[in-house]
Formats: C-alpha cells, sequence, structure tokens
C-alpha cells in the first residue's frame, strides 16, 4: 500500500510554478493575476478564499480579494463580473459559492468569461473538457487527475467507480477519466444517491473515487483488494480531544479500508491541498493563453 501525499505533491507543484513566475519577473514581464470574489460572511467560503490568496502570494501571483456585503443585488455582482472580464490586469477570477439565495449563481457563472473561468465551471469550459479539447478543468478533479499522474497510476483499461455526481467534483470526474488521454481510458461508472446496489457497483472499482460528502462512508466490504481509493469527502465532524474541538473526515473509512489498497489518499492531506494548487495551474494557463505564449506548462491535458 502507498499513500498518496497531497502536502508533498502540492508543494512541489507550487515550487514549480515559483520558478516559472520567477522567471517571468527575470525577463521583465509581469506576472499572473488572479481574483477572487467573495459575497458575505459564510466561515468556509472565508477559509477557503484566504487560502486562495495566501497561495498565489506564496508562488509569486499577484492577487485581489473583492469582498461584497451579502445583500448584494443580483445586478450588481453581475457589473462586478463585467468588470472583472474587461479587466486587462486580470487573468483569471472565481466567485466563490454558495451565494446568498436571492442571486442565481446559474447567472453569475454565465456571465464569467471563459478565458478567464479558472474554476472551470462555465459552460464552455465543461463542453471542451468533455470533447478533450483544451480548456479550465475544475480545480478539484484537476487536482486528483495530478496526482493520479505524480504517482504514475496506471489506468488505462482500469474500471473506475465514482461515488457523487455534483458538478464540482462527481460529474467531471467521470468524464475525466474516461477520456482517451492519461489519466483516463478507464471504463467508468458513475454512482450516486439513487444506485441501487452501490456496494456491488463499489466492489468492481480498480480505482474508486468518493465524494459524497459523508464520513466514513466507504468500508472495507466495500472495496476490491488492490484498489485505489481517492477520497474527496471533507466533513468537519465533532471531536472533544482536539483543541479546535472538531476533526476533519473523509468518506473513507481510513483504518478499515487502507489495508486493501494499492493507493490511497488521506483526509487531511490527501485531495484537498491539491484543490488550490491545481487552480493556481489553471490561473497560470489562463496568464499564457491571454499572453498569447505558445510556453508548454509543465503538464498538459
Ligand atoms: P454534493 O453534496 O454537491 O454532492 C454529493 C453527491 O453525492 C451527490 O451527487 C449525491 O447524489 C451523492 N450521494 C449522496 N449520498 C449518497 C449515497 N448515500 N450514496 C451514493 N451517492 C450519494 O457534494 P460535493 O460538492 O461534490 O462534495 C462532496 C464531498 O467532497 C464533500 O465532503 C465536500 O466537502 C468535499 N469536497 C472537497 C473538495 C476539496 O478537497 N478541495 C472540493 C469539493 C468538495
Amino acid at each position: 500500500m502507498q499513500l498518496i501525499d497531497g502536502k508533498f505533491v502540492s508543494a512541489q507543484i507550487q515550487e514549480e510554478i515559483a520558478l516559472e513566475v520567477d522567471a517571468l519577473k527575470a525577463s521583465g514581464k509581469r506576472v499572473p493575476h488572479l481574483a477572487a470574489v467573495l459575497v458575505g460572511n459564510d466561515g468556509a467560503s472565508e477559509t477557503y478564499v484566504a487560502s486562495k490568496v495566501k497561495s498565489c502570494e506564496k508562488v509569486g501571483f499577484s492577487s485581489s480579494l473583492l469582498r461584497f456585503d451579502a445583500n448584494i443585488s443580483e445586478a450588481a455582482l453581475l457589473k462586478v463580473v463585467q468588470d472583472l472580464n474587461e479587466n486587462p490586469e486580470i487573468d483569471g477570477f472565481i466567485v466563490q459559492l454558495p451565494l446568498p439565495k436571492h442571486i442565481d449563481a446559474n447567472k453569475i457563472l454565465l456571465a464569467i468569461d471563459p478565458d478567464k473561468d479558472v474554476d472551470g465551471f462555465h459552460p464552455a469550459n465543461v463542453g471542451k473538457m468533455v470533447l478533450n479539447l483544451p480548456c479550465f478543468i475544475p480545480a478539484t478533479p484537476y487536482g486528483i487527475l495530478l496526482l493520479i499522474e505524480r504517482y504514475k497510476i496506471e489506468t488505462a483499461g482500469k474500471h473506475c467507480v465514482v461515488i457523487g455526481r455534483s458538478n464540482i467534483v462527481g460529474f467531471p470526474m467521470t468524464i475525466l477519466m474516461g477520456r482517451n488521454t492519461y489519466p483516463g481510458n478507464c471504463t467508468v461508472t458513475m454512482t450516486h444517491s439513487k444506485t441501487k446496489d452501490l456496494q456491488a457497483e463499489a466492489l468492481r472499482a480498480d480505482i474508486l473515487i468518493a465524494a459524497l460528502g459523508r464520513p466514513e462512508f466507504v468500508t472495507a466490504n466495500m472495496v476490491k483488494q488492490g484498489a485505489v481509493v481517492i477520497d474527496v469527502g471533507i466533513t468537519r465532524v465533532v471531536d472533544t480531544t482536539k483543541k479546535s474541538g472538531f476533526a476533519l473526515k473523509g468518506d473513507v473509512k481510513f483504518d478499515e479500508v487502507l489495508p486493501k489498497c494499492s493507493y490511497i489518499t488521506p483526509v487531511p492531506g490527501g485531495v484537498g491541498l491539491m484543490t488550490v494548487t491545481a487552480l493556481l495551474k489553471n490561473t497560470l494557463q489562463a496568464y499564457y493563453n491571454r499572453m498569447g505564449t505558445t510556453e508548454k506548462l509543465f503538464f498538459e491535458f
């Protein structure tokens, strides 16, 4: 069994990005610039956005955090998006979800210029992803592909079972693992809350990707001997032994599943750390696209 170390891979890729930024600076060029839009003061969103901004600083990107009150109107937020679309200084931007109920998140998403949509949520990017064309891949699935690639895990001809079909993780993961590329070329099964016999489906997986948001849902009797297990879930559960009063749990019952796996991602320290790193890679790609260079990233799809 090998542990997939998201902390190590994430640091390694961020170091590679930082070197690229150093080279840009040395040649007198401007650096990539990511903007993040945060509406309201949801605790989790604050944490995610803060970590994105901090990571930008770490690799040498410019970053802007645009904060708005929870009662900003939809029209005003659309204007913010339009301004970012038109701002030549900004290479890519994200609108942190969820948005307050009075704002139609789809309307905001559709207003983002696909060339600056580094979250990869715009239908133009989703469509390109399906067709295996160059695009921005949503950060968490992209981070998973990077882990698979860095650990040189074989995927061709494998049976991949994805648990969960959200637009940000499960659904794109099923598309990506089935594409005619590496990582990919799997036979893919998408499972969800209406799947009849989830255990039977999961047991067929050579690569099992759990993204349902139910702590320790995947138990040893759902995992085939030698499977690769990717745990996307992050749920806070009460833990009085911790100073913070909570612990982070994945969707996989780690200790029980560990002995059966060929590879497994821990929580924390697995997929979670890769999401921001993948966002940085998308931002660097957006920068190169906008600069019109043919420069290649170290890892491409
Ligand atoms: P979501 O709630 O949008 O989707 C959950 C999916 O799981 C749904 O498609 C649903 O059909 C399926 N599901 C729910 N219960 C099920 C069951 N009993 N059996 C089979 N399928 C079931 O969640 P999401 O946004 O995709 O996130 C999933 C988990 O991944 C969460 O724990 C979330 O915190 C985590 N997450 C982590 C990262 C990261 O690592 N950076 C990013 C995004 C999400």
